[in-house]
């Protein structure tokens, strides 16, 4: 039987051949006797999954050499800490705010330097991206902090800005959590990303990060051991016991992004391909509607995150109700939004959307 689509924000859905192939090898990982859960992290068959695992993603994102790949625990939000702790070194800091993750990024930035707001989108209640030639960029900014893809406000930066051309020579921090690996990433403009893996990459449990060489090594002295950039680059991700099976998956789900061709793409620029039909299709379908709406801007609306409302809101729970009968699971907007969320990161296929979308026409049919 198949499997119904499922549009959790995170943690989301992962293409069913990962989940196979991790299935297949959970007793007996290549014929070692053991589970991947049960391998000592210092042995050299974890030793093997982590380094294909750190290969195949510098491959896929095209990491230029002089950035570390460290795969790291505490999610996103510990990065919020994690970030300023490693890269401040008792400066300011600037934000860009454009929805729910920056906020909270830029709160708990607040705990350990001076962060500061540079543009905002708050007035326009999250909908809009500010224009970069308007962000009030601070010179002294020991970084600037963008969250690429807002995951809950549906807002997606879809061209990192170039910060040397606006005056400042800070590096571009962005959190990438919910659509890394949706698209190419133009390394020369950022100076670190990170993301945690439970929304395009494979289950929680592993925080993805990539840093340029020469911001490691200036953490405030306060900052925790297991979580000081040089210390994790300097024992290749293994200063304390990695998250090692969502490393393994991480690593699986690498190497099915590896397999995927569109035309005559192949890996993250085929997804992209796939991820913009994708949008495509479920955005045309809501603009053309009269029963559904989504607010956000057209310039910076979200290829993976999609929220939506009913013209009628107390029909909310008849359309969730309706949608898991039909097979389309976790659809509930975030409750900081309301209405409807449909995230549609790499493992929803087209037919995932193309089903929403025959599920949504008919649901409105039945409510003229
Ligand atoms: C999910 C998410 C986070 C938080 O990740 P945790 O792993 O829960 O800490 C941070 N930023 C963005 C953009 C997210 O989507």
């Amino acid at each position: 039987m198949a499997r119904p689509y499922n549009f959790s924000a995170g943690p989301a859905a992962m293409p069913a051949d990962v989940l196979q192939q991790a299935a297949a090898e959970m007793l007996d990982w290549h014929g070692s006797g053991m589970s991947v859960v049960e391998m000592s992290h210092r042995g050299k068959e974890f030793g093997a999954i982590l380094d294909a695992a750190e290969r195949d993603l510098r491959d896929l994102l095209a990491v230029p050499g002089h950035f570390r790949i460290l795969f790291m625990q505490g999610g996103g939000l510990a990065e919020n800490a994690i970030v300023p702790l490693n890269l401040s070194r008792g400066g300011s800091v600037d934000f860009v705010i454009t929805g729910s993750w920056s906020q909270k990024s830029l709160k708990e930035a607040g705990r350990y330097c001076a962060a500061r707001i540079a543009a905002s989108n708050e007035a326009d209640g999250h909908t809009t991206l500010p224009d970069p030639s308007s962000w009030q960029l601070d010179r002294n900014a020991r970084y600037v902090h963008l969250c690429s893809n807002e995951t809950i406000n549906g807002v997606e930066v879809h061209e990192l800005p170039d910060l040397e051309a606006l005056g400042s020579s800070a590096p571009l921090v962005i959190d990438f959590s919910s659509h890394v690996a949706s698209r190419p990433v133009d390394w020369s403009r950022v100076g670190l990303a990170f993301g945690g893996a439970q929304k395009n990459l494979g289950p929680a449990g592993v925080t993805l990060v990539v840093v340029r060489e020469d911001l490691l090594g200036h953490a405030l002295k306060t900052c925790p051991s297991a979580f000081d950039y040089k210390i994790v680059a300097d024992n290749h991700s293994m200063y304390n016991t990695p998250p090692t099976f969502s490393i393994y998956m991480a690593g699986l789900t690498f190497q099915w992004l590896k397999r995927q061709t569109e035309g005559s793409l192949s890996g993250v620029a085929a997804m992209q391909a796939r991820n913009i039909a994708k949008a495509e299709l479920l955005y045309g379908f809501i603009d053309q509607s009269s029963y559904y709406t989504n607010k956000v801007a057209a310039n910076c609306r979200s290829r993976m995150n999609v929220p939506f409302f009913l013209h009628d809101e107390s029909r909310n729970e008849a359309f969730l109700a309706g949608a898991k009968a039909a097979g389309l699971l976790q659809l509930k907007g975030h409750k900081s939004v309301g209405g409807m969320r449909a995230s549609i990161y790499n493992a929803m296929p087209i037919e995932g959307v193309q089903a929403l979308v025959a599920f949504m026409r008919d649901f409105e049919k039945t409510q003229a």
